[in-house]
């Protein structure tokens, strides 16, 4: 799951960056509307945090100009003080929710959590494919029975794959979902993680479920429990 956040202030993004980078998210930050409104459309974002206050244009323009591009990313905004003139604006401009600052890091996450199921119609809270399963919010990982503990990133990778069973996924595709801007443009790091995936989550279960497709990227079947 990757999240664009939109923030001035440099200690609240990085504060929320942290955090997220933390639960295995991948998160990059614009640090004024008009950076957001050109790198929201660039990234299929999962889900965009938005402050309000912005040196140049407001969260609610912002939120306005990325709908009418045609971004569809959920938008948790973030709003300084609990006015019901600001909530309203704010679902008006397309937000899908709002957090009054100051808030709890749970909380934002829970938020986010719920948005970026909501921005999938029909998504599970629990992703399963075959017998393989991951929980999103208790970062649970198993193969039928077994628990299978992951790294931060293999976690994220896997999300990924999860939320795209059967489909052949660019090296580019994963590593705009689960990575972050720092590593663009350095493919073999998909590569290396889909291995380390492979020794978890097939290997010790005689499966072989993460398939390579040559020239084109990587799949996860959907069938692979039959
Ligand atoms: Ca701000």
């Amino acid at each position: 799951m990757r999240v664009l956040i939109v923030e001035d202030e440099l200690r609240m993004a990085s504060l929320i960056r942290r955090g997220l980078t933390g639960e295995g998210l991948a998160a990059d930050v614009a640090s004024c509307g008009e950076d957001a409104l050109w790198m929201a459309p660039a990234h299929d974002y999962d889900a965009v945090v938005l402050d309000v206050m912005l040196p140049d244009l407001d969260g609610f323009e912002v939120c306005r100009r990325l709908r009418a591009a045609g971004v569809w990313a959920p938008v948790l905004m973030l709003t300084a003080r609990d006015s019901v003139d600001d909530r309203v604006a704010g679902l008006d401009s397309g937000a899908d929710d709002y957090l009054v600052k100051p808030f709890a890091f749970a909380e934002l996450l829970a938020r986010l959590r719920a948005l970026a199921r909501r921005g999938d119609t029909g998504r599970a809270a629990v992703l399963a494919v075959g017998d393989l399963r991951l929980d999103p919010a208790t970062r649970d990982v198993s193969r039928g029975s077994a628990a299978i503990s992951l790294s931060a990133k293999e976690f994220a990778l896997l999300e990924t794959f999860m939320r795209r069973p059967g489909e052949v996924l660019s090296r580019l595709h994963l590593l705009e979902h689960a990575w972050d801007f720092a590593y663009d443009n350095r493919s073999n790091v998909v590569d290396v993680y889909v291995r380390r995936l492979r020794r978890k989550i097939d290997e010790p279960f005689g499966r072989e479920s993460l398939e390579t497709v040559r020239g084109a990227g990587y799949r996860l079947r959907r069938d692979e429990a039959q």
